[in-house]
């Protein structure tokens, strides 16, 4: 049979042209569309009459497949959140919290924050008509605290399950023994991973609902030999695959903000020099710290004829699904946080990813179309040198704040605490001396009325004994604006590669000899003098954007001040008096300078050495506290302050004894310092 294309008629009714879609329907049409074509939503109805059927569910589906985004919306249309219940889902990353609550947001056609929300730390974007709330963690392990039977919900999603963060690990824990008690509760957890088996069990056999998922072949290349500088050996590739492979989005992962940076400068200016001779190449950054503005550009398609290279933290690993991935470069690093319970050291580090890892990685160049991962490690370092799976926080960092939350929650027996997989004996043990040392335990390891006190903020327990400590020494104003400072992980300082003279002297000019701490509370300072200028935070080549989170964080703890009922007073010349707020906290974290020039731990005599940046780099001050350890050819401290030995007998006289701080090179201190000046 032969077709003819038919001709249109003339003149008649057909004629009539189809109204034109306004953008706005265009849009939703595309949304719904999306919608329908996500893996999980073949399965919706059954989905929700597994949910009917059973308190527990643990749901397994790849990335991408549409668990995160979804089923809290379908969960809401199966009635779940009538009589104003609310659904919550929890999130390991804030980013992941923010992005996905912004999108089901759009796709619910709501405004942000009114029926669909997030909470995370410091920020809560939620209101009284919210019925989804996406959160941290560790948000809603701190909600357990007003709301101990999470009776405003109806359903909670542990959502990234896989990741095995130490919140998730104890949220197990205590939703498990909620949901005896509340029947009414329906409980998911969902994982990316094959860990389901592992989740079910702990949950009493709950069953399994995997989600197939759809997955094109990726191939793998690894480098003929290792690379040393992985960032390049990124840059390198990302301009190798734009040169000769076909078009497809590239997703390179990387360890954090500094590296990102670094990567996205040097992409762009060889792309600057390659000119019109190459296609377009959008560079897109993706980690914690990144404003919500930027982040929503990861999601946005890409021009014909043009590539996105996306530059992410571990978040893009399966937190956040970013579509159209063809290319995954994987240079085989995350950091990781690592705790030494020999040593009592934490110390943030680069560390080799697991083969689970690498494997999730890979899998992101699979999603919509064959695709190829290019690891910048050997084939024999794959096979021999990573581990299998990546260990779970709770089994390798200081149990401190864990424990302090469970034991506010009235959780004593924190050893007998029904854990998925319990952590070090030795850890909680450590923690809980920890705890004792700093006045939040009694000798019965009950919590202490500053134990309680400590709990309300939702910081570490030595930055909460700092800021309860600023009471006694009149400097709340002070040492609330140093928390805040250190709260903010992005950087403070900018320092532009064409600039560097510039920002480094600019630097300079803040810093104090004090040491560190003083140094950002002189930027906050002088940038609210300023009235909060961006002007200003330009011309001293400070990162406006850390600044006004420092102040929304500053807000926060403010009002938990009032909540403790520490009047904010303002001391600001008498720096000694702030540093010892800030010893009471940190009283762990202090080092000597030993007689070759180095320093030393004072507990456990381990080698540190001041970071460079430090304001206190060439001063060697024969004392010094630290905020924290990070690890990179050594261990540098990195923010660090000046203090007297004979403080640490005033602020911890049941951790320190004379004799271990006496200083046979520090004539200047008297032998009988420290008894009489004990305070509590
Ligand atoms: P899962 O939780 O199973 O990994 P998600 O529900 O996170 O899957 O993702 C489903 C889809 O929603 C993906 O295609 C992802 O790209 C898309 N998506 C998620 N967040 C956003 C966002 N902020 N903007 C646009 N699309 C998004
Ligand atoms: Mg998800």
């Amino acid at each position: 049979i032969e077709f003819i294309q038919a001709l249109p008629l003339l003149g008649t009714k057909n004629d009539k042209k189809q109204p034109e879609l306004t953008e706005y329907q265009k849009k939703r049409l595309d949304i719904e569309e999306t919608k329908k074509s996500l893996p999980v939503y073949p399965f919706k109805e059954d989905l929700i009459a597994a949910v009917r059927d059973h308190q527990v569910l643990i749901i397994e589906g790849e990335t991408g497949s549409g668990k995160t985004t979804q089923i809290p919306q379908y969960l809401h249309e199966a009635g779940f959140t009538d009589g104003g219940k609310k659904i919550g889902c929890t999130q390991p990353r804030r980013v992941a919290a923010m992005s996905v609550a912004a999108r089901v947001a759009q796709e619910m056609n709501v405004k942000l924050g009114n029926e669909v929300g997030y909470a995370i730390r410091f920020e809560d974007c939620t209101s009284e008509r919210t019925i989804i709330k996406y959160m941290t963690d560790g948000t809603l392990h701190r909600e357990f605290l007003s709301e101990p039977d999470l009776l405003s919900y109806s359903v909670m999603i542990i959502d990234e399950a896989h990741e095995r963060t130490l919140h998730t690990d104890i949220l197990f824990g205590l939703v498990k023994d909620i949901a005896r008690f509340r029947s009414d509760l329906k409980l998911l957890i969902s994982s990316a991973t094959l860990d389901a088996q592992k989740f079910s069990q702990f949950f009493d056999d709950a069953p399994i609902f995997r989600i197939p998922g759809r997955r094109f072949p990726v191939d793998i290349y690894y480098t003929k030999a290792p690379e040393a500088d992985y960032v390049d050996a990124c840059v390198i590739s990302v301009l190798q695959i734009h040169a000769t492979q076909p078009l497809g989005d590239i997703l390179v992962f990387l360890t954090g903000q500094e590296e990102i940076e670094t990567c996205q400068e040097s992409l762009a200016d060889r792309m600057r020099r390659l000119g019109s001779k190459v296609k377009e190449l959008i560079i897109l950054p993706v980690y914690a710290n990144l404003p919500s503005e930027m982040q929503s550009k990861i999601f946005e398609p890409t021009p014909p004829g043009a590539r996105k290279v996306i530059l992410a933290t571990n978040i893009a690993e399966t937190s956040v699904t970013i579509d159209n991935i063809i290319y995954v470069i994987d240079p085989g690093f995350a950091k990781q946080n690592h705790f030494n319970s020999r040593t009592g050291m934490e110390s943030l580090m680069v560390v080799p990813i697991s083969k689970a890892s690498a494997n999730q990685r890979a899998g992101r160049a699979g999603r919509v179309a064959a695709g190829k991962c290019f690891r910048l490690y050997t084939a024999w370092a794959y096979k021999h040198e990573l581990e299998e799976n990546t260990i779970p926080e709770i089994q390798r960092i200081n149990l401190g704040n864990a424990v302090l939350m469970l034991k506010a929650l009235g959780i004593n027996d924190v050893v007998r605490f029904d854990f998925l997989d319990p952590p070090p004996h030795e850890t909680l043990v450590l923690a809980l001396e920890q705890l004792y040392a700093i006045g939040a335990l009694n000798h019965h390891g009950e919590l202490t009325k500053l134990g309680r006190r400590m709990a309300e903020f939702p910081v570490d327990p030595m930055m909460a004994k700092m800021l309860l400590a600023s009471e006694e020494y009149k400097c709340s104003e002070e040492v609330v604006t140093i928390s805040a400072m250190l709260s903010v992980n992005g950087a403070i300082f900018y320092r532009p590669k064409d600039k560097i003279i510039h920002a480094d002297t600019a630097r300079k000019n803040f810093n104090h000899i004090g040491g560190d701490h003083l140094s950002l509370l002189n930027v906050y300072n002088q940038w609210r003098d300023s009235d909060f200028s961006t002007q200003w935070c330009y011309e001293n080549f400070i990162q406006y954007r850390s600044l006004r989170r420092a102040r929304d964080v500053r807000e926060q703890l403010v009002g938990l001040m009032q909540r403790v009922e520490i009047e904010m007073v303002s001391n600001p010349t008498e720096t000694d008096n702030i540093k010892k707020a800030i010893t009471a906290g940190y009283f762990y974290h202090i080092a000597r300078l030993s007689k070759g020039g180095s320093y030393k731990t004072v507990k456990h005599n381990q080698s540190v050495t001041i970071h460079p940046n430090s304001a206190l780099f060439e001063e060697l001050p024969r004392w010094l506290l630290y905020h924290e350890l990070v690890f990179t050819t050594k261990e540098f401290m990195r923010q660090v302050i000046e203090i007297q030995s004979k403080w640490l007998l005033e602020v911890a006289p049941h951790y320190y004894k004379q004799k271990e701080l006496e200083d046979s090179t520090n004539t200047k201190m008297p032998k009988t310092i420290g008894r009489s000046t004990r305070t509590e």
